[in-house]
């Protein structure tokens, strides 16, 4: 296999176990972030990072300065891992692994460039700029000169190289701050805004592909989730109920801690199965996942609910089936996956890590109690109907739902 200039720049072939790298320079995408809010999206990037590195090994020190953030190693840590937990934190555009060195005069800086190129660069047949920055004006040169100075340093050093400031190879750069700070490469993060920017919804999260995909692609928007999922004894097991805390816990890796609310929904779902006629139980069932997912969203300062449903998937997901279902909700109810194709899920889930437990065989309680012919074109006045007959029954069986909730935290 060949040797990626990451592996080069550790020495991990050659086994010396030395990581140059010290430190990351993380690159946010700006949209948006301009102006007074600035800062909250910066300062909610920092909490998230520290968030994640705590996964990793090795102590981290996270810190913006002039519009940097920074991620500096504290001694010994895994490369690979923390680039890796790096890249599930939304908000990050791209995570620039940084050579950093005192000052010790322009001389050594040369050297270090020379070495530094070498290291990550073992095809020296390349093109390339270098892009000085100075933070500290009292440097003894400026910018310009010291592109050009290094420039010739590394020309000289390495004959094959040539010099391309419009369409570089390789941009070099070298920020002079306290210390000095060298980075060439940027390796792509998730996209996204930080997690907590946008407020928080309230996900209702299945055991099947879609619903894990909806909240990843909510909170990469910065919304933070909570979720809440309808179990229903006996006849969903234990090992549905496992699948879905699974999920979550994958989910969360990006999303941070999410709760996660158990609703035993056994007897609600009997009463609708035993009142109503069966081609209206899927629907009038969603209705009452939403009534009750309302209530929960609205008692934990929820703006929202999310859920993974896509146009014409089943005959719960038609436009007249959920105009019937939103009905039912004051809250506005979010579909990121409205315009998707199956596939398409299918791709972002297996990106993400949810795939091979989504596709565990155990029943979802929905799969247990659906009709053979469920209406595609509920009738909201018939639903209405048929809803009223279940009477004061009903109103006792959801608040017993809510009362006996229990209530997961998944980290
Ligand atoms: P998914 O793959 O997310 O399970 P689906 O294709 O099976 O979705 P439905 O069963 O119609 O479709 O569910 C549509 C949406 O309703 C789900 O994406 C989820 O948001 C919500 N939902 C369905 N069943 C449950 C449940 N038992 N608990 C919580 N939410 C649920
Ligand atoms: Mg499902």
């Amino acid at each position: 296999m060949k040797e990626t200039w990451q592996e080069k720049a550790r020495g991990k072939r050659a086994g010396k176990g030395v990581n140059m790298f010290k430190a990351f320079l993380i690159k946010y995408a700006e949209i948006g972030v301009k102006g007074k809010n600035r800062h909250l999206f910066e300062d909610a990037l920092v909490h998230q990072i520290k968030v994640a590195l705590k996964r990793c090994e090795g102590k981290f020190f996270v810190h913006k300065t002039q519009g940097r953030i920074f991620v500096e190693a504290e001694g010994e840590f895994d490369f690979d891992e923390t680039v890796a937990c790096l890249r599930q934190v939304f908000g990050i555009s791209g995570i620039c692994p940084v050579v950093y060195a005192e000052d010790e005069g322009f001389d050594k800086l040369a050297e270090r460039i020379v070495e530094y190129v070498d290291k990550v660069y073992p095809d020296k047949n390349k093109t390339f700029k270098v892009n000085a920055r100075r933070a500290r004006k009292d440097y003894p040169k400026e910018s310009m000169e010291i592109n050009a100075d290094l420039g010739e340093v590394l020309l000289n050093a390495y004959p094959e190289m040539s010099v391309d400031v419009h369409e570089p190879d390789i941009m070099l750069n070298v920020e002079i701050r306290e210390k000095i700070y060298i980075y060439s490469e940027i390796i792509p993060g998730p996209g996204g805004m930080p997690v907590g920017t946008g407020g928080k919804a309230m996900l209702l999260l299945s055991g099947g592909i879609d619903s894990p995909v909806a909240g990843y692609m909510i909170a990469k928007r910065g919304v933070k989730i909570d979720a809440v999922y309808f179990h229903a004894p006996p006849y969903t097991s234990e090992r549905a109920k496992q699948k879905v805390v699974d999920l979550a816990r994958i989910v969360a890796r990006y999303a941070g801690p999410i709760y996660l609310h158990v609703i035993n929904f056994t007897d609600v779902q009997l009463h609708i199965y035993e009142t109503c006629p069966h081609e209206e139980l899927t629907i009038i069932m969603k209705r009452y996942m939403m009534r009750l997912a309302e209530k929960l969203a609205l008692d934990t300062e929820c703006l929202g609910l999310v859920t993974g449903e896509s146009i014409g998937q089943v005959a719960s997901q038609t436009l007249a089936s959920m105009a019937v279902i939103n009905e039912v909700c004051e809250l506005p109810i979010y579909r990121p996956l409205i315009g998707f194709d199956k596939q398409d899920i299918v791709d972002v889930s297996e990106k993400i890590g949810t795939y091979e437990t989504s596709i565990q065989p155990f029943e979802d309680c929905c799969t247990i109690f659906v009709a053979k012919h469920p209406v595609t074109k509920p009738n909201p006045k018939y639903i209405r109907r048929h809803e009223e007959k279940l009477g004061e029954k009903m109103d006792e069986l959801v608040k017993k739902a809510l009362e006996t909730e229990e209530l997961i935290i998944v980290e």
